[in-house]
């Protein structure tokens, strides 16, 4: 099965992942880790371009291809052997941060991002896409703010309605998609969110 764990700042989204990889393996499965932008070696090389260096170096098209040319070398070169091998795939971030970010904070649009995709990924899609958020998005930003060192973290230059249009953008896509998009409160104690995230995945689980 193919899992991605989506959010914006300040969620809880890289504690979860680490919690949720161990519950999955302490349940027998194979589990593989990856991330996007990233997660195979070309992917891992647009990531740099993407997240170091000057940030307004790519204009909203741009970025969204770039985003996009990852993701199909990500799903090519890492996801699909994993699930051929009949492993389960745990992406920290997929195609629905880039709905949510490029799409609709972006002002690409979500259908125009979707189209991408189609055409760059065959419109591959995760079984379940877990979403992390807290109904108060301005603790997030603010929890955000306070951590240490995260190079990829552009949370600085982004204005607060910025924030609030990724977490609109996700909230279209789960109204969309209820089947494979779950919406997650990420408010409570790790393992509280945790429970949930393995509550969400009830059904796929052996
Ligand atoms: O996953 P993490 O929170 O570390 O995200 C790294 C950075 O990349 C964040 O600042 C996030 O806002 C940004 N990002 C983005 N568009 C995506 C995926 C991530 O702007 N599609």
């Amino acid at each position: 099965r193919f899992i991605s764990l989506e959010g914006g700042e300040g969620v809880g989204k890289s504690t979860q992942l680490t919690a949720l990889a161990q519950a999955l393996e302490g349940r027998g499965l194979k589990v593989v880790v990856t991330r996007e932008p990233g997660g195979s070696p070309g992917a891992e090389a647009i990531r740099k371009l993407l997240l170091e260096g000057d940030e307004k170096r790519w204009n909203p098209r741009s970025e969204a291809l770039l985003f996009a040319a990852a993701r199909s070398d990500h799903i090519e070169k890492t996801i699909v052997p994993a699930l051929e091998r009949g492993e389960w795939v745990l992406s920290d971030r997929f195609l629905d941060s880039s709905l949510a970010y490029q799409g609709e904070a972006g002002g690409l649009g979500i259908d125009a991002v979707r189209d991408l995709h189609r055409f760059g990924s065959q419109d591959f899609l995760p079984d379940r896409t877990l979403v992390l958020r807290l109904e108060d998005d301005a603790e997030g930003a603010a929890r955000a703010r306070v951590r240490d060192g995260n190079p990829g973290d552009r949370i600085g230059s982004r204005p607060p309605t910025y924030h609030a249009a990724v977490d609109a953008g996700f909230r279209a896509i789960a109204s969309k998609e209820p089947d494979r998009v779950k919406l997650i409160d990420a408010g409570g104690t790790a393992a509280t969110v945790t429970a949930r995230l393995l509550y969400a995945l009830g059904d796929l689980l052996p």
